[in-house]
């Protein structure tokens, strides 16, 4: 809990931050965040990824610091692992060997470090981090405020999405007061991608299926069209989210081929449907309303199993997906 934290960060000196493989605006966010406030305190810390930053991030103060490795080399005097369900989604196989401090939002989480601070009420790591920052006294810098506000920005869909409260708002309110331009951010993460990326989302979209009911769709990338639009994996982000924006949409999927017979799937729903609980089914995890996982086998059988799973989830009688 947060106390524990707080003191572990007054005893101790030297610190690993890190986050998820394919980190995300809140994993960096709220990373880069802890690591301007272990400055602040003079203490030493490692910001650690096993994946590189997306170019779009590069906006964060600090961005260039991350040291981009397979495994952890150094013994710190704990590691901090934010927003993931696991010690091993930060796929830094030594991490475990460290003192561990899990910071996380998700409600699949399960205690794996040595010290657990997990609120699922936080629409984003970054109100977290936020309320720490305030905890420890250290005064919140432009650069703590917009990697805090990135966190929250993309957690909560641009304050769209049903985790963004009041108490969202208020901090968002006071990170402008500290020096954040909203429409800065917004331009870097929205408003600064590749032609590839625009390619290939009309690629995706121009394909995209619903089941009889039309209140589940589906979307899918293979190699092909990735070499059409001639993007990577990162392109992808953010895609899925378009889908949902059909009305009577309640439930998507994303399929992704990462290698023949091997697919990334994201999940997204609207309201109480909760998604994370099908990622569960399959090994993967997430949030209620986003969540994803990977599955193995040839497409039509893991389209099958995942649209089976949503019908049975959101309550469609299925007639045929
Ligand atoms: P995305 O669909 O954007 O890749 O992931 C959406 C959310 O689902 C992420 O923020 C994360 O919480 C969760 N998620 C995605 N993939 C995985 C996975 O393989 N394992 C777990 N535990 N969670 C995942
Ligand atoms: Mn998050």
């Amino acid at each position: 809990m947060l106390s524990q934290v707080v003191q572990l960060v007054e005893q101790k000196q030297r610190f690993m931050i890190t986050s998820h493989v394919r980190p995300d605006g809140d994993g960096l966010g709220s990373g880069l965040a802890l690591y301007w406030m272990f400055r602040a305190l003079n203490k030493d810390a490692d910001v650690v990824l096993r994946d590189r930053v997306p170019p779009a991030y590069n906006v964060l103060p600090g961005s260039e610091l991350v040291l981009v490795q397979d495994d952890v080399t150094e013994k710190y005097d704990a590691a901090f692992i934010i927003e993931c369900s696991d010690v091993d989604r930060p796929g830094l196989p030594s991490l475990k060997d460290q003192f561990v401090v899990n910071i996380d939002h998700h409600s699949t989480t399960v205690p794996f470090g040595d010290i657990n601070w997990i609120d699922s009420t936080a629409a984003a790591v970054g109100e977290m981090i936020y309320n720490l920052c305030k905890a420890l006294g250290v005064e919140v810098t432009e650069e703590i405020a917009e990697c805090i506000y990135t966190a929250l920005l993309t957690d909560t869909g641009s304050f769209h999405f049903s985790n963004t409260t009041e108490r969202t708002l208020k901090i968002a309110s006071e990170l402008v007061r500290r020096g954040v331009e909203p429409a800065r951010i917004s331009q870097a993460l929205f408003y600064s991608g590749s032609f590839s990326k625009i390619k290939l989302l009309g690629l995706v979209l121009s394909n995209i299926q619903r089941d009889d009911s039309g209140r589940i769709a589906w979307i899918t990338m293979d190699r092909g069209t990735m070499y059409e639009a001639d993007a990577c994996e990162e392109d992808s982000d953010g895609i899925v989210n378009h889908a949902l924006s059909i009305g009577e949409v309640e439930a998507v999927a994303f399929f992704k081929e990462l290698s023949p017979g091997a697919y990334r799937v994201s999940l997204r729903s609207k309201g109480k449907n909760n998604v994370a609980k099908i990622a569960e089914l399959f090994g993967g995890g997430g949030h209620r309303n986003a969540a994803g996982c990977r599955i193995e086998g040839d497409f039509e059988s893991v389209r099958r199993r995942v649209i089976e799973e949503l019908q049975h989830c959101i309550g469609v009688t299925p007639v045929s997906a």
